[in-house]
C-alpha cells in the first residue's frame, strides 16, 4: 500500500502538499517546486499546478512506518513526522546526533523533544553546562586568557537558560561560546531547545554585551537571532555566527580579561526593540529573520571584496576581512589597519564575506 503513495521523484511519503498533472500523476510539493513537466507523462504543468487535497486528506488519516523499519524500529508515524523522527530514531546509526550538530563531535546524544529534563541532565553531566533561570544571565566563567592559550578546548561550557516557570522546561535556551581555530575570534550563539509540547513558533533574539546588566563595561551590545534546535540547517548556523569579536581587542581593552562578564538577554524578537531602546543607549541589532542567516551561511568561495572604505587608510574596496566598529556609526578598518591597531580602541566585529557585508547593511542597524 505505502509504495504507490510515495512521490515518484524523491520516493518519500509527501510530508506537505501534493500536486498532480492534468492526467492525475501526483508528485510531492517539495519536488514539484522544481518541476515544469510531469515526471511520468512529460506533460507541462502549465501556469496553475493542481493540488490534490483528497489524497492529502487520505494520507492524513494514516500512519506510516519509520524509514528504519528494517533495522527494527516499530514506530508508527503521521506523514509530517517521518523525517523529523528519522533524525532522532534510535535505530538510525548514521544520524548526526544533536550534540554533534552543535559541535560536540564525539557525543552521540540525540535530543528527545519529549524529554527535555533528560537533555538538561545530559548537558550538565557531559558538557559541563551551567543551568540558570530567567531570560537574563551573566557569564562569568568566560576566561579569555586561557581561551587564547588553550590547545585543546576552544569551546566554553554551554550555559542553559530556562525562561519558563519553575519545574517546567517550556522555554529552554542554550548559549554556546566558541573561539575559532586560530584562536583569534570569539563568538556566541543561542539555541532554543524545542520540546515536543512546545509550539516553538515564537522568534527570539539574544542580546550580548560586555559587563553585567547594571554596569556596562564596554558600551557596545549586539543582537543575533536565536536558532531553533529543530532547524534543518542547525549545524551550519552553529558553525557560522554573524558577529565575531577579535579576542585581542577584548584583552587589549579590559585590563583583567578574566573579569570581563558577558551579559546575555533573551527576548521575543517582536518586543525587543522597544525594551532595548528604553534600557540602553546604544545597540547594534541584527535581523532576527532566519532567512538572513540562511543567506549568510551560503558562502561563495574566494577572497571577499567589501564595497566599503577603510576609515584609516581610505583604501576601497576592503579585501579579505572587513572590521566594523561596534561602538561608532560607519567606522570600518581594512585588515592591515586592524593589525596595526592605531588609536581606535573600540570593539570591532569581523565580517568575512561580501555577501555578509551586503546583508549587514540591510539588516544590521543601530538603535540610538
Ligand atoms: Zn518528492
Ligand atoms: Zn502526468
Ligand atoms: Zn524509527
Ligand atoms: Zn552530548
Ligand atoms: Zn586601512
Ligand atoms: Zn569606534
Amino acid at each position: 500500500m505505502e509504495e504507490h503513495l510515495k512521490c515518484p521523484i524523491c520516493f518519500e511519503i509527501p510530508a506537505q502538499e501534493i500536486y498532480q498533472c492534468a492526467s492525475g500523476h501526483t508528485v510531492c510539493g517539495t519536488c514539484s517546486a522544481n518541476l515544469e513537466l510531469c515526471p511520468q507523462c512529460r506533460e507541462p504543468y502549465g501556469t496553475k499546478k493542481i493540488r490534490n487535497r483528497a489524497l492529502e486528506q487520505i494520507l492524513d488519516t494514516q500512519t506510516f512506518d519509520c524509514i528504519h523499519k528494517d533495522e527494527g524500529c516499530k514506530e508508527k508515524l503521521k506523514r509530517q513526522e517521518i523525517l523529523k523522527h528519522a533524525d532522532i530514531c534510535p535505530l538510525n546509526k548514521k544520524a548526526v546526533s544533536f550534540c554533534q550538530k552543535i559541535g560536540f563531535k564525539n557525543c552521540n546524544f540525540s535530543l528527545d523533544p519529549s524529554n527535555l529534563p533528560m537533555a538538561v541532565k545530559h548537558f550538565e553531566e557531559n558538557h559541563g553546562a551551567a543551568s540558570e533561570k530567567g531570560n537574563q544571565v551573566v557569564i562569568w566563567h568566560t576566561d579569555f586568557n586561557s581561551a587564547m592559550k588553550s590547545t585543546t578546548n576552544r569551546k566554553w561550557n554551554p550555559v542553559l537558560l530556562n525562561t519558563g516557570k519553575a519545574g517546567s522546561n517550556k522555554s529552554l535556551f542554550m548559549i554556546l561560546g566558541r573561539v575559532d581555530i586560530r584562536r583569534d575570534f570569539a563568538s556566541w550563539r543561542c539555541i532554543q531547545i524545542c520540546g515536543s509540547g512546545d509550539k516553538c513558533s515564537d522568534i527570539f533574539e539574544a542580546e550580548f554585551g560586555f559587563g553585567n546588566a547594571s554596569e556596562i563595561q564596554i558600551p557596545c551590545r549586539w543582537t543575533i537571532p536565536v536558532v531553533k534546535s529543530v532547524e534543518d540547517n542547525l549545524s551550519a548556523f552553529i558553525t557560522f555566527c554573524p558577529i565575531e569579536i577579535p579576542l585581542w581587542l577584548i584583552s587589549g581593552i579590559c585590563l583583567s580579561v578574566e573579569d570581563v562578564p558577558i551579559s546575555v538577554l533573551i527576548q521575543n524578537a517582536k518586543k525587543s526593540k522597544e525594551r532595548t531602546l528604553k534600557k540602553l543607549p546604544e545597540v547594534w541589532t541584527f535581523s532576527s529573520q532566519i532567512e538572513t542567516l540562511q543567506a549568510l551561511t551560503s558562502f561563495s568561495g574566494g577572497e571577499a571584496s567589501h564595497n566599503y572604505i577603510c576609515s584609516e587608510c581610505h583604501v576601497c574596496p576592503l579585501l579579505g576581512k572587513r572590521f566594523k566598529c561596534l561602538q561608532c556609526v560607519d567606522f570600518d578598518l581594512c585588515e592591515t589597519c586592524m593589525e596595526q591597531m592605531g588609536t581606535h580602541s573600540h570593539i570591532f566585529a569581523v565580517i568575512r564575506t561580501a555577501n555578509q557585508s551586503e546583508l549587514m547593511c540591510e539588516s544590521f542597524i543601530r538603535i540610538r
